[in-house]
């Protein structure tokens, strides 16, 4: 392209090396470290080399069957679900301490696994999931039920109780988080689990797994599959015993998950699923601040998130301005080895992702948008991809209309209110929007207007254990995190009985 200013110095350099030894690669049932039944192994890789990092116990359907039938026994003999709230809360916020005393090591591995900056697992990500464990042990003693008025001499009451056997499923983008969002609510609402890791991913669970078992949780609460989609994913997804899935991954994969779950025992299915959300710099912005958040809503974690601000609308007054200085904070964008200090920006997750983004970058070119900055590999090897901006893109692009999941960040016009909020809400998903703007009026417009499960206003990204997060339309059904992410781990038991000769009712 001849734009590209970056030196491919730092990706070519020999990989730190992280300080962390790989303990965990079995699958983690009945509290027990094991092979997989079949002695299968898969590789793992580092996204900086593409290299090894270890093999790690393949599981499939009949390790399903296995770690099912653990999660079972132990939510219906206990003792856990004969614990006493306080009880399950105790052994969580134990849980939380000891996943914040061994943070540089879980975010070794989170960094090694999965190519994200060292300073991100170990500052943001592995904080937070401790945040998160202790949110939801905050949670535990106080998920009740109601006393319910009866039209006769009844005394009706209901018991909020765990669903069951809760199989969850999760992606590669953010391992721990996606880990936290699912155990710490199911938990703390007195579930058992049989959760599969992303196979790109599959090393941090097991570790921070390790660590809920030393805090006390008792065997089979919570057991780790690591394996493929198709074969441990699917068996989770049908099998007869498993009462409920929480699933986080794409809308094509979402959409089978929910297939198999309605052609087995319709257990009651969750999903957080893809987007590709609007971010609106309005005409009073002030732009430098608007640049910066921008590019952090897209580029965070390499472009990866669910979540990223990947259509980013801009006002005509400001737009030209706005290109010039997003083009010039692109080429400043450290990537680099993300064990290296001051580097923003690591590899994509693996070759498939690299070549998928690689393959957007070039429709973008072919159907006319304008490439600002980058649009090549970085470096020389691993699956680093430069930052790459487009602008005059157009809605009917394909870079306009599918989820890359990479850094690369989609520039386009608007006129006025009315032409971006139909622009913006003219998409099948509904994850997220990022409104940048000085005036009241038009935030509050923009917030009830925009179809999302998520509105940031002058910010982007907040995911405090707290917030609810999940999606408009295809991009998902149900909340996760907050009170709200209760909600899939409960069901409601109304119990009645007589009142026998009531002096009144
Ligand atoms: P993916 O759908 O390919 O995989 C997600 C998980 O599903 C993996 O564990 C995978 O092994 C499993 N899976 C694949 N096929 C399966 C099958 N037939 N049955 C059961 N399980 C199966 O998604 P991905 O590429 O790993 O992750 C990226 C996607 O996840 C993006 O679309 C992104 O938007 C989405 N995502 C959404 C959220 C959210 O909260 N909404 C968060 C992170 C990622």
């Amino acid at each position: 392209t001849g734009l590209s200013k970056y030196s491919t110095e730092a990706a070519i350099e020999e990989p730190i090396k992280p300080s962390v030894q790989i303990e965990h690669n079995q699958l983690l049932i009945n509290g027990q470290f094991v092979d997989s039944v079949s002695g299968k192994t898969f590789p793992t890789m580092d996204p900086r080399t593409g290299e090894v990092i270890s093999h790690v116990a393949e599981g499939d359907r009949e390790d399903v069957n296995l770690a099912v039938a653990a999660a079972r026994k132990a939510f219906d003999q206990g003792p856990w679900t004969r614990m006493t709230a306080y009880e399950r809360q105790r052994i969580l916020l134990r849980a939380a301490d000891l996943l914040e005393k061994h943070n540089d090591e879980l975010a070794a591995l989170e960094s090694w696994d999965s190519g994200k900056p060292y300073e991100q697992s170990s500052k943001v990500e592995v904080p937070m999931l401790v945040h998160l464990f202790r949110y939801y042990a905050g949670w535990a003693d106080k998920i009740h039920g109601l006393t319910v008025p009866a039209d006769g001499p009844y005394h009706v009451q209901t018991l909020h109780e765990p669903i069951g056997v809760a199989g969850q499923i999760i992606p590669w983008n953010f391992p721990l988080l996606m880990f936290g969002w699912k155990v710490g609510p199911a938990l703390a609402c007195g579930n058992t689990i049989v959760l599969k890791t992303a196979e790109q991913t599959p090393l941090s669970a097991l570790y921070a797994s390790k660590l809920l078992h030393e805090a006390g949780l008792p065997p089979g609460v919570l057991n780790i599959v690591s394996g493929f989609g198709p074969t441990a994913g699917a068996a989770i997804a049908t099998h007869m015993d498993v009462d409920k899935i929480a699933f986080t991954g794409s809308t094509a994969t979402g959409r089978v998950v929910l297939e198999l779950a309605a052609r087995s025992n319709l257990k009651t299915v969750t999903l957080e699923l893809g987007g590709k959300s609007p971010f609106i710099v309005c005409e009073d912005a002030d732009v430098d601040r608007a640049v910066e958040l921008a590019h952090f809503a897209l580029f965070f974690n390499q472009g990866q998130c669910c979540c990223a601000g990947s259509r980013t609308f801009v006002h005509e007054s400001v737009y030209d301005e706005f290109v010039e200085k997003s083009r010039e904070r692109a080429l400043k964008r450290v990537v680099g080895d993300p064990f290296k200090a001051g580097v923003e920006q690591g590899p994509q997750i693996d070759s498939a992702q690299f070549k998928k983004i690689l393959k957007y970058i070039k429709s973008g070119v072919e159907s006319g948008a304008t490439l600002e900055a980058g649009g090549e590999r970085f470096g020389d090897k691993g699956f680093y991809v430069q930052p790459t901006v487009f602008s005059n893109v157009q809605d009917d692009m394909l870079i306009a209309k599918e989820e890359i999941f990479g850094p690369v960040q989609s520039i386009l016009k608007f006129k006025d209110l009315d032409d971006v909020i139909r622009r913006a809400n003219d998409s099948p998903y509904g994850l997220a929007a990022g409104v940048f703007t000085k005036n009241i009026d038009t935030a509050n417009t923009l917030t009830r207007a925009l179809r999302a499960g998520s509105v940031f206003v002058n910010c982007y990204d907040v995911f405090d254990a707290g917030v609810p997060f999940g999606g408009y339309k295809m991009s998902g059904h149900g909340r996760e995190k907050g009170e709200y992410g209760l909600k899939n781990y409960l069901q409601v038991k109304a119990v009645v009985t007589p009142l026998i000769n009531p002096a009144w009712l």
